[in-house]
């Protein structure tokens, strides 16, 4: 079942072998499409623009060439490779993967992002590092400086362009990029390549390669008569939300897709605690361990198969109503073969994604090119949890009333009635066959961060300056920030401290107004609590900042 041609996997993609076996112990199986496509060229030293969103694996596509690069012992202080990006959370990502990537390589990576404090990062910059990984204000700061070199850079990448263009770095990303040597490899990762990304391109990219993820379009006839759902959820609710959103589909059998052999293996430990029958199924298994998985999801022994693609590749079960993508897949590819497992034979079937805020553009990438709609459904609630178990605990008292004997009960009954109400010894008898079930285990909420309005993203971009006054957009919710003109706020210094403390996106952000001593800024309101208080616990410019929802004007009500 693990596949032999070489070019689908990283071994045929002639990485040096420290990366092959950090990829391995990372239990990546094969390259995704991006990687597939991006790291020969990159290999090969060629300049790049790649068109794909988080959730493909562009992150490894620009990290293993640039780490191919690394001498054995380099001891340069100044970086030999730059990644610039838009938000903190991004930089930290992204640092992280390449530390991993590069365990074995020794490579020194540093994240510097606005809000740290400057002299940390100073003195690792004193130290030395091989690749920096930046968000441009605070990289062109160092630049200023002096503490940051980039008379050493032989590769830089520019990840999420469209984003940083849409936070007002431009004219950033220019200058830092006129301070790096001509000679040197220059890459370009955006989910979308408006004008002005191009522009970019065409400006500093010499003879650029071009690739695109997610243009794979579903033959004609071949759309699957499947019900398309996905739910955004914060990644640490995942495993908490996939169970509830279980609960209620209470699928005959279902496949969930993770991304790795760790995550199949955690997912599927986490499901079990649970209380669900799931068994893993990865490469790292023996064939013998996957047919006996198969097995007991085939004879319903087990109601649930955790799998990597690999794994599952060729599987065709019958019984099978839902395809849960625990992740975006990193293809629109991978998406339809997966949702072609269920809908079979003119069955109904289901297929769910599970998408990460930071990934919510994708659903619109794979919407477009399977030209099916996906509906964003909103997680169960604690309320609709209990009251869905409520109704089950009913079901079986009904089931219990029209079939089992109860004569032997009577007893009970009649003597307590004595002293009781017939209904209250009903309702008291309710709660303890309810709690009996498990049904009453506490549940904490997990918060709603769907996004609020639709996903048409150039209809959602908006002026970012406005007037004062101008009514807010429906949705949006208008937050006071007590710092403004007088403190060197800018717009783009609000979009970074919003986006790099909770998990909006620019293009989520509306229309920002700086006044000389406080700013105004619309925010969807879904997320409104959650941006007062990461702004709350955060500085602006290095500065703490009064945070609240702005007053009511008087104007008409609303
Ligand atoms: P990215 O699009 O770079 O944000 O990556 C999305 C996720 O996919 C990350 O969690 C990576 O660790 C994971 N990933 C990247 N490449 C692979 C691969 N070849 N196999 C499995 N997982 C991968």
């Amino acid at each position: 079942m693990m596949p032999d041609d070489d070019s689908a996997s990283f071994a045929g993609l002639a990485l040096r072998p420290e990366l092959l076996a950090a990829l391995s112990a990372l239990g990546y199986e094969e390259p995704t499409p991006i990687q597939r496509g991006a790291i020969p060229p990159l290999l090969e030293g060629r300049d790049l623009v790649g068109q794909a969103a988080t959730g493909t694996g562009k992150t490894a596509a620009f990290a293993l060439p640039l780490l191919q690069r690394l001498p054995a012992q380099r001891s340069g202080a100044a970086p030999m490779a730059a990644v610039l990006l838009p938000t903190r959370e991004l930089a930290v990502q992204v640092s992280e993967a390449i530390h991993r990537y590069g365990r074995d390589l020794g490579v020194r990576v540093l994240p510097i992002y606005g809000g740290q404090p400057i002299p940390r990062q100073m003195r690792v910059l004193e130290r030395g590092i091989d690749v920096v990984v930046a968000t441009p204000g605070r990289a062109l700061d160092h630049l200023g400086r002096g503490t940051l070199r980039f008379d050493a850079v032989e590769v830089v990448v520019l990840d999420e362009a469209d984003e940083m263009l849409d936070m007002g770095f431009a004219e950033d990303i220019e200058a830092l990029l006129d301070a790096m040597p001509a000679e040197r490899q220059t890459v370009l990762f955006s989910a979308t390549l408006p004008p002005r990304v191009d522009r970019i391109a065409r400006r500093y990219l010499r003879d650029p390669i071009r690739i695109a993820t997610g243009r794979e379009v579903l033959a004609k006839g071949e759309a699957p008569r499947v019900r398309q759902q996905a739910y955004v959820v914060p990644r640490a609710h995942k495993p908490a939300a996939l169970g509830r959103i279980l609960d209620i589909e209470a699928p005959t059998a279902a496949i969930v897709f993770c991304r790795t052999r760790d995550a199949v293996d955690q997912l599927t430990e986490s499901l079990n605690g649970r209380g669900y029958r799931a068994e893993a199924l990865h490469g790292g298994m023996s064939q013998d361990q996957r047919d006996r998985a198969m097995g007991r999801l085939r004879n319903g022994t087990a109601d649930l198969v955790v799998a990597t693609d690999v794994a599952a590749r060729g599987l065709d079960i019958k019984q099978l109503t839902h395809v849960v993508n625990y992740d975006v897949p990193a293809s629109t590819d991978a998406y339809v073969h997966r949702i072609g497992r269920v809908g079979r034979a003119g069955r109904e079937g289901v297929a769910i994604t599970l998408a990460e805020p930071r990934e919510y553009r994708m659903l619109t990438t794979l919407e477009r090119a399977i030209k099916l709609r996906i509906s964003i459904e909103k997680i169960p609630t604690v309320a609709d949890l209990r009251a869905r178990r409520l109704e089950l605990t009913r079901a079986a008292l009904e089931e219990s009333l029209l079939e089992d004997d109860l004569s032997s009960f009577r007893v009970v009954v009649e003597s307590l009635a004595d002293e009781f109400d017939v209904m209250a010894i009903a309702l008291a008898a309710v709660k303890l066959a309810h709690e009996a079930s498990g049904a009453a285990a506490a549940e904490e909420e997990i918060p709603d961060v769907t996004p609020k309005s639709g996903r048409n993203e150039d209809a959602r971009r908006q002026p970012r300056e406005h007037r004062r006054g101008q009514p807010q957009s429906s949705g949006m919710t208008r937050l006071f920030v007590g710092l403004g003109r007088n403190a060197g706020i800018r717009p783009q210094d609000l979009v970074g401290a919003i986006t790099g403390e909770s998990q909006l996106r620019g293009r989520d952000i509306g229309a920002i107004e700086i006044a000389d001593r406080f700013s105004l800024v619309e925010v969807p309101e879904s997320a409104a609590d959650h941006v007062l208080a990461a702004l709350r616990a955060t500085t602006v410019k290095g500065r703490k900042a009064t945070v609240r929802r702005e007053r009511d004007r008087g104007g008409p009500v609303r």
